[in-house]
């Protein structure tokens, strides 16, 4: 893409009611605009970002073989009024009526509705295990919503399901989804640790959130300092087993968010050696509620006795939206953002800085044209800015591959290509630098 087309403009100085590093540059960096408290309109550049989290995300699903689904944002009164959460969530969710009459609530998550489909599509043990998911809106009218399109009204969350016979089949796609997440959030670039958390409303008693440990994230939260050390599981994993080696590593290393009020029912403290306090954003948050949505939703199955049991549910988000945010705030320093590869708008930018010499106009086309037809998605820097306002421009965008086109270097045939992770720069000729982003 040529950034003179580009929607949205960078800003040399971020809107004083941006409180965080993370929400400045979201704002500076073009990455979304706000349209209201906590509603966020995507530019193109924060739209790329989200939509290859959102990629990251379904991959590790479908690779667990979870499958996906849609259902709508909003969501009939009848199906949460048969489990209690019609009344229990009305200060925090949007509502309207139909011409007919009927009530209706933007999505504030979906155990209720998924529930429903599957009393009607599940009735014996011979369909289990099975897990689905899928990406939709989710609508909360938070009482404060903050940190941009952190802690939105309306975000993007993937929300899955999983359905089992017994307890014990439960904990194994509890289990699963846990591994799924540890590789997704992996893959992103970031390290985030899951901790014991509360249930809240979801309910149940097992649950982990995850969390991108941040100076300026909003949960307290400890750890036992051994876990910030632990191995990303591979693809080697037997899901399986019980409780497989790699897992067990991971839940008897203690860490949990300071609001679990009753550490007691955990399995245990962190030894106050080895504790470490810190902060930290929730990217995402798992729940096994065994049969408290199936027992008042009567979704039953016949066991392989032919007793009619309650299905155990669990429930897995992770917030899309916030995720872009949490890079952000993990990734960044003074001059801007520093997205991971795997989550760049684009992989590599072309800076002319001598925009309307014949020299380097044809050098820049001529790059431009080659790593398009080699499919690396590049962003050309083609504007009529000087060269000191396209360098600060790069680094705040923050693309990880940085080609600096100028008279100097292309005179001895050369080009610049600046890592935007470690500030290295390199000579090389066009070829070398095509070779070097292709291979
Ligand atoms: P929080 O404690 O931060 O309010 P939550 O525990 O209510 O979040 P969940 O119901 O667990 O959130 O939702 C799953 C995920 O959705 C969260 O881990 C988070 O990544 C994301 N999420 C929740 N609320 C918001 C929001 N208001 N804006 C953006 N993302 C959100
Ligand atoms: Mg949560």
């Amino acid at each position: 893409m040529r950034q003179s087309t580009l929607f949205g403009r960078t800003l040399r100085e971020a809107p004083s009611d941006a409180t965080t590093p993370g929400t400045q540059l979201m704002l500076r960096a073009a990455i979304a605009r706000p349209l209201a408290a906590g509603l966020y309109t995507w530019l193109p550049l924060g739209f790329r970002v989200a939509r290859k989290v959102e990629q990251i995300i379904r991959d590790e699903q479908d690779r667990i073989g979870a499958q996906e689904i849609r259902i709508p944002v909003i969501t009939p009164a009848e199906y949460w009024k048969e489990t209690g959460r019609w009344d229990s969530l009305e200060p925090v969710t949007f509502r309207t009526r139909d011409h007919g009459g009927h009530e209706y609530m933007i999505g504030y998550t979906h155990e209720e509705l998924v529930m429903h489909h599957a009393r009607n599509e599940i009735n014996s043990y011979r369909q289990l295990p099975v897990m689905v998911y899928h990406f939709q809106e989710k609508g909360r009218d938070e009482q404060r919503p903050r940190f941009g399109v952190m802690r939105g009204r309306e975000f993007l969350m993937k929300d899955a399901y999983s359905f089992d016979i017994d307890e014990a089949a439960a904990r194994r796609s509890y289990n699963k989804m846990f591994v799924a997440y540890l590789r997704t959030f992996a893959r992103m670039g970031l390290k985030a640790i899951p901790m014991r958390a509360e249930t809240g409303p979801i309910g149940g008693d097992l649950s982990h959130e995850f969390i991108v440990l941040a100076e300026t994230g909003e949960s307290a939260v400890y750890c036992d300092s051994d876990v910030l050390n632990l191995p990303v599981p591979g693809e080697e994993i037997d899901y399986d087993a019980d409780l497989n080696p790699i897992i067990k590593q991971w839940t008897s290393v203690y860490a949990a968010t300071e609001d679990v009020h009753d550490a007691a029912r955990f399995d245990r403290e962190v030894p106050a050696d080895k504790k470490v306090h810190t902060r930290g954003i929730e990217v995402g948050q798992i729940f096994y509620f065994g049969t408290k949505y199936s027992d008042s939703m009567k979704a039953m199955v016949a066991g392989a006795d032919g007793a009619e049991v309650a299905v155990h549910g669990g429930s897995y988000g992770v917030g899309v939206s916030r995720l872009v945010g949490a890079i952000i705030e993990a990734c960044h320093d003074d001059a801007g953002i520093k997205w991971p590869e795997a989550v760049a708008p684009f992989k590599a930018a072309i800076l002319n800085l001598k925009q309307g010499a014949e020299d380097t106009d044809a050098a820049c086309e001529q790059l431009y044209r080659e790593l398009n037809a080699k499919g690396v998605e590049v962003l050309y820097d083609d504007t009529d800015q000087r060269a000191g306002a396209k360098f600060a421009a790069a680094d705040l965008i923050g693309i990880p591959w940085q080609i600096l086109v100028g008279p100097k270097g292309l005179a001895e045939g050369k080009l610049e290509l600046k890592r935007r992770s470690d500030g290295t720069r390199e000579n090389l000729s066009p070829a070398e630098v095509v070779a070097r982003l292709t291979s």
